[in-house]
Parts: structure tokens; C-alpha cells; sequence
């Protein structure tokens, strides 16, 4: 199911605290951070904060400078982003000031505190929307692409929701300001809490941008470990569109399509990538990529291909197709963007031969148009 584009957004001190513990909110970033957290702001469809966050900042996370607003509006967006909130209890307070400023709000409850919610925040216009018995992340995240067009969410913490967000592999980009001082206290909230990553201890993020913003430093991460089993991670997605920009450097052909792929290790090491024509004029993508890579290579047994188009199930020009290819390295999970079209193979199904010797074979159909005119511009 396609989902909002999810950046986490966060200020953090030196020793990894959000906060202090003292009543008040203590600021992190200086004046040029938050105008370029509102700046941020201003580009998101919705901005997103857990129920704990507002009642301990109560926080009115508005795009603050009119010329940002005045553009929202001139590009026919509202003049501000929709404002979410999520809570399992319902437990919420009616005179916290992120209800009663900016423009529309929903709240994403359980089952059973949708009717304490409803109670609670009668005649404020909130969306109250119950998301399941427990609050389940992926209901969320659909019903804010589906149903209120969110297509870029912004989430502006507390740690608690960070940390689900990225432990589900959910969190497309993180944003983190880090900010030159010591909280020290060990009760302060932590940015993130313990417990299991994707890609464990030894799993990267890949840095994407540091910035100097007065006197805090903007880091920009995207996460790398691969998903697992048939469930689409964010790193997955951000594995699948450099496979999609990979398929832009293949030599042209009017006989083949234009093919990228990578072959990405659980921990989200990147083994190889290759693409079509690479080597010679009939070499496919998955195939130039495994080609690079130790059969004997332990991480193969983990990893996944990420493929622009479904592996080839059969070929005319070499022994074994793409998807047998993959299954003899060893990989039992294909991450790829669209099925093969009869073009130049009639009825190739490879991803049927994946799946019936076992693998996982998960499919983003939002990627195809980028897989099938590969022009860059995908990655953060
Ligand atoms: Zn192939």
C-alpha cells in the first residue's frame, strides 16, 4: 500500500537528550534552526506529534512566516499543513493550543479511545479516526495518503514515536539538528529508546547532508537495512529508486529494456549494483550485479535484489534466467517496481519462479513510471 514520504525531524544535544527535566521546554536549536524547521513545515503536507509531546511542549507547530504561508496558498495548498496527533488512550486535553491553532486536525486513536477522544474534543472539529485495537502504524500511514492526501508528513517527535516509527521501517529520511550542549540528567527523553533496529547495531543510515545552521549542525539520514519477509521498508524504497536511476545508464536497445539493480545486505551494506548492457550487449542488470559479488559471500543468504523490472525467467542469450540467477546466489528476497510486460518474453513470470522456490518478492508500483523512464531525481 503506498504511504506518505516520512521525514523524521528532531533537535538533540550533545549526549542525545530531546529535553531537560525541568517544566519548561528547553531550546536546543537558535533562531536560524527553527526558521528552518519552518521551512520544512512549509513543505509538508501534514506535521505529525505524539499526544505525550503536547502535553508536555504544547507546542502549536505552525508554518510561522507569512511569505511561507502566502506560497502554500498561491500553489492552492491550505495555507497550513494539516496538524495529526496520535494517542492509544484518548486521554487528551481540550485547552492544549495545537487544537486551536493553524488550519485541520486529526487524531489517530485505538478502537477504544476514539469515544473518550470524541468526548474530549467535542465541538473542536478534530477528524477523530480509529485505527484498530492497538494503534497500528501502517493503518495510520495509509489513511493519511488515501483518504487526506498526505503525501510529504513531517514528524516532529516526541522520542517515543521516533523511535516506533523507525524501528518499523517506516521513517523514510531523519533530520536530526544536533545542538552544542549537555542536558545530563538521567531522566531527560532521549531521542531514541532501546531496543531492536532494522539492520541491528552494525546497520549504517546513509548520511546524506550536514549543514551548519547557526550553531547546530543538520545531519540528513536515510535509513539502509532492507525490509523483511513480503512487508516494503523505507529503506526499500530508497534501495528500489536507485535501482530505477541505475536503469538510466544502460546503452540504449531496441531489443531489451533498460534495467537497474542492487544487491543490499541485511545491515544495508550495498554488496554490488549493476545494470543492463553493462558489460556486454546482452548482460542483464541483477546478473552484472551478482556477477560482482563472492558466491561464497555469507550476506547473500540475507540479502535482497532490488531490481527496477521483474528478473527474467527466461533467456535466449545465456543458460540461466535472472530469477534463477538469484536463487542460485543464495538471495530469497526481490524488492523490484513493476511485473514484465510481454514486449519481447510473452507470459515471463520470474517473480512466479522466485516464489515458488520460497523467496519473498515485494512489489512498488509507485516506482514504475521511474523504472520504466528512468530520469533521476528520486533520491533524498
Ligand atoms: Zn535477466
Amino acid at each position: 500500500m503506498p504511504r506518505p514520504y516520512v521525514l523524521l525531524s528532531a533537535a538533540v544535544s550533545l549526549d542525545g537528550f530531546l529535553d531537560d527535566t525541568g517544566p519548561d521546554r528547553l531550546l536546543l536549536s537558535g533562531p536560524a534552526d527553527f526558521d528552518r524547521v519552518d521551512e520544512v513545515r512549509a513543505a509538508s503536507d501534514a506535521i505529525l506529534v505524539g499526544a505525550g509531546t503536547i502535553r508536555a511542549d504544547n507546542p502549536r507547530l505552525l508554518v510561522n512566516s507569512a511569505e511561507r504561508r502566502a506560497a502554500r496558498v498561491a500553489a492552492g495548498r491550505p495555507e497550513y499543513p494539516l496538524k495529526v496527533t496520535v494517542s492509544g488512550s484518548g486521554d487528551l486535553d481540550p485547552d492544549a493550543r495545537f487544537w486551536h491553532t493553524g488550519g485541520e486536525k486529526v487524531l489517530y486513536t485505538t478502537d477504544k479511545g476514539a469515544a473518550r477522544a470524541a468526548e474530549a474534543l467535542d465541538g473542536l472539529g478534530v477528524d477523530v479516526v480509529p485505527a484498530g485495537p492497538d494503534l497500528d502504524w501502517h493503518v495510520v500511514l495509509e489513511h493519511l495518503y488515501d483518504v487526506r492526501g498526505v503525501r510529504r508528513l513531517m514528524v516532529e517527535g516526541g522520542g517515543r514515536v521516533h523511535t516506533q516509527l523507525l524501528r518499523l521501517g517506516l521513517a523514510d529520511e531523519l533530520q536530526l539538528a544536533l545542538a552544542p550542549l549537555l542536558v545530563g540528567q538521567p531522566g531527560a527523553p532521549r531521542l531514541f529508546g532501546p531496543g531492536p533496529y532494522p539492520g541491528g547495531p552494525a546497520g549504517r543510515l546513509r548520511l546524506a547532508e550536514t549543514r551548519p545552521v547557526g550553531d547546530v549542525v543538520l545531519m540528513r539520514y536515510v535509513p539502509t537495512a532492507p525490509g523483511t519477509g513480503p512487508y516494503a521498508s523505507a529503506a526499500d524504497r530508497y534501495w528500489l529508486a536507485l535501482a530505477c536511476e541505475l536503469a538510466g545508464l544502460c546503452p540504449p536497445s531496441r531489443t531489451a529494456f533498460s534495467v537497474g539493480a542492487v544487491v543490499v545486505a541485511a545491515d544495508g551494506t550495498e554488496l554490488a549494483r549493476g545494470h543492463s548492457r553493462e558489460g556486454d550487449p546482452v548482460e542483464h542488470a541483477e546478473e552484472a550485479a551478482l556477477a560482482k559479488i563472492d558466491p561464497a559471500d555469507p550476506r547473500l543468504a540475507s540479502a535482497t535484489v532490488y531490481s527496477s523490472l521483474e528478473p527474467c525467467a527466461r533467456r535466449a542469450s545465456r543458460p540461466a534466467p535472472c530469477a534463477r540467477l538469484i536463487l542460485d546466489a543464495g538471495v530469497r528476497r526481490v524488492v523490484t517496481a513493476w511485473r514484465e510486460p510481454d514486449t519481447f518474453v510473452p507470459g515471463a513470470d520470474g517473480n512466479g519462479i522466485l516464489t515458488a522456490a520460497g523467496a519473498d518478492v515485494v512489489v512498488l508500483p509507485e516506482y514504475a513510471a521511474a523504472a520504466k523512464a528512468p530520469n533521476g531525481h528520486l533520491l533524498p
